[in-house]
């Protein structure tokens, strides 16, 4: 498992449940977000109504989850949890939907890969409220209708583009979550030490937010490791030098790359002089699959402006040379 992976591990579920933000006021950041989903719901509320179905998108851990809480909570409502792979006949959406309370929030992790029979049926049952239980098989089979009490679907994806239209089109909101920024994530990484009881301070904080990829589960787990070595090294106390020696030793550097960002960087400048070079050779040198190069490495060193996708292979920016500490081969003397 990377300290740099933005799903949750088995020691993040045991932590995260402590670490949420139970209101809108308490979650820190997505301003837009937080704005938008208030006036939803307090207009809702007002209207003595079931909120709207709401699509949240946006990369793992950046709390899709804990938003869903927070919007079941404002709306003192009770909350259901399942995902989309859960679900893998419609008979099994069927007998959560039958079983929701009136107002209750269900919140569909990962909607984008629920099975085709019961997305049909969710069509239905977020629109009218009622589903078709298909009873019997072939020419005998019939459908007996259920009516469902109101509730509010909160569909969560990484992506709003993957889902079929019809299903996007019966959300009433969609809110789509971004990367934090570091100020943003010192809050968060403060409000969690306030709440595992452990000092530190702001540069202390910043230096952590500054490695952590923009997102609270990442931030929330370094904390963690930092809290460890401040223990046994630090008496305790988390300040900057603390925290960057802490995350040395995990081998997470400045900027968040991790060791396997850094080979793959590594490689691109030094063997192949910064590119243009192709994916399949660039795995081979850093001895790595393919796969993991293109899904685990390249997504965080793109949106970093380290490395470039194009036509012709892979291509380091003038960044990628800059953050390793190397000169581009143009630029070297002789
Ligand atoms: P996944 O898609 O992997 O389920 P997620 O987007 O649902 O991830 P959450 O589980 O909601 O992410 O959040 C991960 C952790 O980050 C939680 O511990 C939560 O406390 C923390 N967190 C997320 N967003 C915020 C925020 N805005 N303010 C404070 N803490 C946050």
């Amino acid at each position: 498992e990377r300290l740099v992976g933005s799903s949750a591990d088995g020691e993040d579920q045991a932590v995260e449940a402590a670490l949420r933000p139970k209101s809108l006021g308490e979650f820190v950041g997505q301003e837009r977000v937080r704005e938008q989903l208030d006036l939803v719901l307090k207009a809702a509320l007002a209207r003595g109504a079931t909120a709207d179905h709401v699509l949240l998108s946006g990369a793992p851990g950046l709390g899709k989850t804990t938003l869903s809480m927070i919007i079941a909570a404002e709306m003192n409502a009770p909350i259901r949890i399942t995902s989309g792979p859960a679900i893998q006949h419609a008979g099994d959406l069927a007998a959560i939907l039958s079983s929701l309370q009136e107002g209750e929030v269900l919140f569909l992790d990962e909607i984008h890969r629920m099975s085709r029979p019961a997305e049909e049926m969710l069509y239905m049952a977020m629109e009218d409220f009622r589903v078709d239980v298909i009873v019997g098989k072939g020419p005998g089979a019939t459908a007996i209708p259920l009516e469902l009490p109101p509730f509010t679907l909160v569909g969560a994806t990484t992506r709003a583009g993957l889902l079929p239209p019809p299903l996007r089109d019966r959300f009433g909101f969609t809110g789509h979550m971004e990367f934090y920024e570091s100020a943003e994530l010192e809050r968060v990484i403060h409000r969690s030490a306030h709440l595992l009881d452990l000092e530190i301070d702001t540069e202390g904080a910043a230096e952590i937010a500054g490695r952590s990829r923009g997102t609270p589960r990442i931030a929330n787990r370094l904390l963690r490791r930092v809290r460890d070595y401040a223990q046994v090294k630090a008496d305790g106390v988390i300040n900057r030098e603390v925290a960057a020696v802490a995350l040395g030793v995990y081998e997470v550097d400045a900027r968040g790359l991790d060791r396997l960002d850094r080979a793959v960087l590594k490689a691109l400048l030094k063997l192949f002089g910064g590119g243009p070079v192709g994916l399949s050779t660039l795995a081979v040198a850093v001895g790595e699959e393919r796969e993991t190069v293109e899904e685990v490495a390249e997504p965080f060193l793109v949106r970093e402006g380290l490395l470039a996708r194009t036509p012709r292979g892979r291509v380091a920016t003038p960044a990628a040379w800059a953050h390793l500490g190397l000169v581009p081969p143009q630029q070297a003397p002789g």
